[in-house]
């Protein structure tokens, strides 16, 4: 795999909603075999300096990555950055925004699960969310979870918190090309998070593939935790016509919610042109 075994260019650290410190994500994906692996919470770069202290000196790189949010056709789309300058002004300035409005919709969200009759939504998500400036829509499910109303998370999800349900609440992320434009500017590759997940039409995902990639997009996740084998195909195959870099991606965020850990993918299929044959000749750190 052009230089790398196992790379893992997608997972989550609780400076967002996933459950382990930097430090542990990047120890467990030691154990777990991962020679390359980006951090990538959601809006936030906070746990870059951890993730990279703990890999210096051992087997593993790390690259500095954010998820970022994006709006486009009333749907959210996730951008992946890797490689970037995590203290880019023009990109710490612009992750600031994106987590102040996650906060005014938090205060919003648990409105509408109080109307659903769900007291004290906010108050639970934020006690469960380490960082207090990243408080996701799975703190709010894992909250509704420990008041025994729902049996797990994705079930929270199906009633309450999907596009659409009672405790959902509209909310203007990033514009497509202001994203890739932070991560571009930042020195980054940009990568479109699991593509299989948006729910929009054929017109629509050619619409943000071509936005994507006239904005300088370059990579797309086929082979990840949040596609299916057939997801999978569907997807390298975008990667084949439109020449985009192929991501490998867990998008792990703890073992009680991801179905893929840390290093666990498939491997790519062997035609496409990885992501990560960009990162072979580059120096470790900058
Ligand atoms: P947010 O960025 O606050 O809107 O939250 C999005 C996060 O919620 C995702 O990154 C996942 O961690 C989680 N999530 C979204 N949809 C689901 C689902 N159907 N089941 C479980 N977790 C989900
Ligand atoms: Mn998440
Ligand atoms: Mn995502
Ligand atoms: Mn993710």
């Amino acid at each position: 795999m052009s230089g790398f075994r196992n790379p893992d260019l997608h997972c989550h650290s609780n400076r967002s909603d996933g459950f382990l410190a930097p430090g542990q994500v990047v120890e467990r994906a030691l154990a777990n075999g991962v020679d390359l692996l980006a951090l990538t919470d959601h809006d936030e770069v906070s746990g870059i300096d951890e993730a990279l202290a703990a890999a210096e000196g051992t087997a593993l790189r790390l690259l500095p990555g954010v998820e970022i949010s994006v709006s486009f056709a009333g749907e959210t789309i996730h951008i992946v950055g890797l490689d970037i300058d995590h203290r880019d002004a023009d990109l710490v300035a612009a992750l600031r925004d994106l987590r102040a409005g996650r906060s005014e919709r938090a205060s919003r969200m648990s409105d509408e699960l109080a109307r659903c009759g769900i007291r004290g939504a906010l108050a639970g998500a934020r006690a469960l969310a380490r960082n207090p400036e990243l408080v996701s829509r799975a703190h709010f499910a894992r909250y509704i979870v420990s008041t025994g109303l729902m049996p797990d998370v994705k079930t929270v999800f199906d009633h309450y918190l999907a596009t659409g349900k009672p405790g959902y609440v509209e909310h203007q992320w990033s514009v497509l090309e202001d994203a890739v434009g932070w991560i571009r500017g930042a020195g980054g590759l940009a990568v479109l998070a699991h593509p299989a997940r948006y729910r929009l039409s054929a017109t629509q995902m050619k619409a943000l593939l071509d936005r994507f990639q006239a904005a300088g997009g370059e990579g797309i996740e086929v082979v990840g935790g949040a596609h299916t084998p057939e997801e999978m195909q569907r997807f390298a195959t975008v990667a084949r016509q439109r020449h985009l870099l192929a991501s490998r991606a867990s998008d792990f965020h703890g073992v009680d919610e991801s179905r893929v850990d840390l290093g666990g993918c498939n491997p790519l299929p062997q035609d496409l042109v990885p992501v990560w044959s960009r990162f072979c000749e580059v120096a470790q750190t900058r």
